[in-house]
């Protein structure tokens, strides 16, 4: 039975935004968060899904390993552009 590695794979970003500068706009925030590693289990966010709203706003929606690197990430991406 083969097990591929999860943990080497990059974070797979989805931005939901009709104009597209919202992904422009995150990109350098985005590249640090895949950075991250949890403290506590070693792993990087799996996934990102970032749904624009008005003025810059938006709300990001997080699969981790658990809540403290979800809270990590959140504080570098935070909830405006
Ligand atoms: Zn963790």
């Amino acid at each position: 039975m083969s097990c591929s590695p999860e943990r080497d794979r990059p974070m797979r970003i989805t931005v939901d935004d009709r104009s597209q500068r919202l992904r422009e706009r995150l990109r350098e925030r985005l590249e640090r968060v895949a950075h991250l590693r949890c403290s506590e289990h070693g792993l990087p966010v799996e996934a990102v899904t970032v749904y624009g709203r008005e003025n810059g706003w938006f709300d990001s929606m997080w699969t981790t390993c658990c809540d403290g690197l979800t809270k990590q990430a959140k504080a570098i991406v935070k909830d405006r552009c």
